[in-house]
């Protein structure tokens, strides 16, 4: 994959090292050469950039090298960040890639374009009581917890195909894919093995898998939306909410 988390910075000046537009150059090359490895059109991938606990300069610095669509894990640091940047950038738009209350639904349907962890019904309720209210809803990715973890946000890979037509059938709600985050521990191939082969069965075309240390790994098995924070910003310099998010029990 040639990108280690970290990228050259140099051990014990992580602000050293490549600027985050050169890091974005590298991060696309990457993916375009694994889409080749793949036999996947150019182009057939997302990036989405994420910027939790990224200083807006970097940011800034990111959508002037031609980023457009950026990820965050938490709605509260998303609203402090994010307005002035999208009223001043028009084509760019933000996904929230982390857990997500119900009590917050209303907010993240007015900030997102894309929800990647739909995970449960109270969740499905919230958003059908929204779509009252606008034109459209953000795009849907449903979370799966592919390595049944109990920390970890997303329903069980068992779960899926039901939760899945619950949320067509019963919620009416129009489901584009699939999400997961495999255990830090694994490999993670077998877990985007698990999720592409529950989208294929259920008809989603779209994969939410791969992070800095293995979205070339992702591609391969299928992924269309990469999420990369720290090869595209460098290694986050505050202790960052997990990668996972809080804890599972939100509502
Ligand atoms: C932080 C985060 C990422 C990006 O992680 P990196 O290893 O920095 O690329 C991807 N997905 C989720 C859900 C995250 O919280």
């Amino acid at each position: 994959m040639g990108l280690r988390e970290g990228g050259s910075a140099s051990p014990g000046a992580p602000e050293d090292g490549p600027s985050p537009g050169a890091r974005l150059k590298e991060v696309q090359r990457a993916i375009a050469d694994a889409c080749a490895r793949a036999g996947r059109p150019a182009g057939s991938v997302t990036l989405v950039a994420v910027s939790k606990t990224v200083p807006l300069a970097a940011i800034d610095e990111v959508i002037t090298a031609g980023q457009a669509i950026f990820g965050e894990n938490r709605v509260q640091e998303a609203r402090a960040k994010w307005p002035p940047l999208l009223a001043r950038f028009g084509h760019v738009e933000v996904h929230l890639i982390g857990p997500l209350q119900t009590n917050k639904v209303r907010e993240a349907a007015g900030l997102f374009t894309a929800i990647h962890s739909l995970d449960r019904p109270a969740l499905c309720e919230a958003l059908v009581r929204e779509r009252a209210r606008r034109d459209r809803l953000p795009m849907l990715f449903v979370q799966v917890n592919t390595g049944a973890e109990p920390q970890k946000a997303g329903v069980l890979p068992e779960d899926a195909d039901v939760f899945l037509a619950a949320c067509r059938e019963r919620y009416g709600l129009d489901i584009a894919g699939l999400m997961c985050i495999p255990p830090v521990s694994e490999p993670p191939a077998p877990h985007f093995e698990a999720l592409a082969g529950i989208a294929a069965r259920n008809g989603l075309s779209y994969l939410s898998m791969g992070m800095s240390a293995d979205f070339g790994l992702a591609i391969e098995y299928g992924a269309t939306h990469v999420r990369v924070g720290t090869a595209v910003f460098g290694p986050r310099q505050s202790t960052p909410p997990r990668a996972e998010g809080p804890p599972r029990r939100l509502d």
